[in-house]
């Protein structure tokens, strides 16, 4: 195991923002992830798990202990559960799109709308993965984590990772206990794709032959671009981590509320039911209705020109000016809407 020191984390990150790691290091094994765990723990390191980048925001002045980058890859077909289903069980530094695409040749319905998703399998469990209709905690059959409390390798079932909306025990309260080292997913063979979500129905609206799991793949990936939620070399919308804020989930009573600021301003705030008594709202559309439209500039940080809830790095920004920028739109969305967006990615790194 090759401890590095002094690493540039913006070149591993989308955002391509953040200091440096005091330590990094790449575990392709457990043996790897064991070492490293007692590295940091030996000299009392804080230890941030690192996977594709492509949720996090890291701090100008970087992280001061070790970061461990999950790299163990290969993705195994097994003998199905008793459902009929297949599991693959996959390396945690695997690329998820390629496991999406792997499994759509395979034949095998059940992620094929998170294609072009960008990160690694070991990434998906921790915010609970979602696009276009599927999350997924409808796949995970297990996920087999390090636990650094104890030092055990442990099989943790779909039901004890506590899924739920951008959600689970490794983004909430089991954060930073566990490493992912190996996911396996429950997939339909020969099943279809799911084709439920709005732009998806608008994408194959008046095909008489039902589309297949490639051609949805392709579609969601088609569809992803077009938002600039598609990681394309070069692209400027690209350098982002993604969706800044989550959908917030409020109750009837504080819907109602924003219904009647809406209705005040003639206008119909997009929502829909969510958990049991909830709603989900749009946060793209409390943002383009706070002042904030695509492609909007503050400095080196701005908006999407292809998207409202993707703030970009527009060149040199620094973490500083992503989070100015972020304060700003809660600020102004809480004043006018009354409600606090929630951010996404995760701040690694003092400035949060
Ligand atoms: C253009 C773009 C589009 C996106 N679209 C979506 C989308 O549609 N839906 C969606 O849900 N997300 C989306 N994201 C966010 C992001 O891609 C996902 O959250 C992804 O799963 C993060 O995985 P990662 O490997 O890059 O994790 P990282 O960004 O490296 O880390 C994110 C968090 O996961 C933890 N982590 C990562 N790997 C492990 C591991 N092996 N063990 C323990 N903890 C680990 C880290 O410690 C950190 O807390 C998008 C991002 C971008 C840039």
């Amino acid at each position: 195991m090759l401890i590095e020191e002094n690493i540039p984390l913006a070149p591993l990150t989308t955002f391509r923002i953040g200091g440096p790691a005091r330590f990094f290091v790449e575990a392709k094994s457990l043996a790897d992830v064991q070492d490293a765990v007692a590295f940091s723990q030996s000299r009392n390191l804080p230890l941030f798990v690192f996977g594709g980048g492509s949720n996090l925001l890291v701090a100008d002045t970087g992280w001061p202990g070790l970061v461990l980058k999950v790299a163990i890859g290969g993705i195994d077909r097994r003998a199905g559960t008793d459902d009929g289903k297949v599991l693959f069980d996959v390396g945690g530094g695997e690329s998820w799109d390629r496991f999406v695409s792997h499994s759509v040749i395979a034949d095998c319905a059940g992620v094929e709308c998170l294609s072009g998703i960008p990160g690694s399998v070991g990434g998906t469990p921790v915010q609970n993965v979602g696009a276009y209709g599927q999350e997924v905690s409808q796949t995970i059959d297990a996920v087999e984590v390090f636990d650094t409390k104890d030092g055990q390798v442990r099989q943790l079932c779909n039901e004890a990772c506590g899924f739920s909306y951008r959600s689970s025990i490794f983004n909430t309260s089991e954060r930073g206990r566990f490493i992912i080292l190996r996911v396996a997913y429950a997939l339909i063979p020969g099943g279809e794709p799911y084709l439920e979500y709005a732009d998806l129905k608008r994408h194959f609206a008046g095909r008489e032959t039902r589309p297949n799991l490639a051609e949805t793949r392709e579609a969601v990936r088609h569809i992803r671009a077009r938002k600039g939620m598609l990681i394309i070399e070069g692209e400027p919308d690209c350098r982002s981590a993604g969706s800044f804020f989550k959908n917030p989930v409020i109750s009837a009573a504080q819907h109602e509320e924003l219904r009647k600021r809406a209705d005040a301003m003639k206008l119909t705030i997009p929502s829909y039911p969510a958990l049991e008594k909830n709603m989900k709202v749009s946060a793209a559309w409390l943002v383009e209705h706070s002042g904030y439209s695509r492609g909007y500039g503050f400095g080196h940080a701005g908006i999407s020109s292809k998207h409202a809830l993707a703030i970009v790095n527009r060149g040199d920004a620094t973490a500083a000016d992503v989070l100015a920028l972020k304060d700003e739109i809660q600020h102004r969305v809480e004043q006018i809407w009354g409600v606090r967006l929630e951010t996404e990615p995760v701040f690694v790194g003092s400035g949060e």
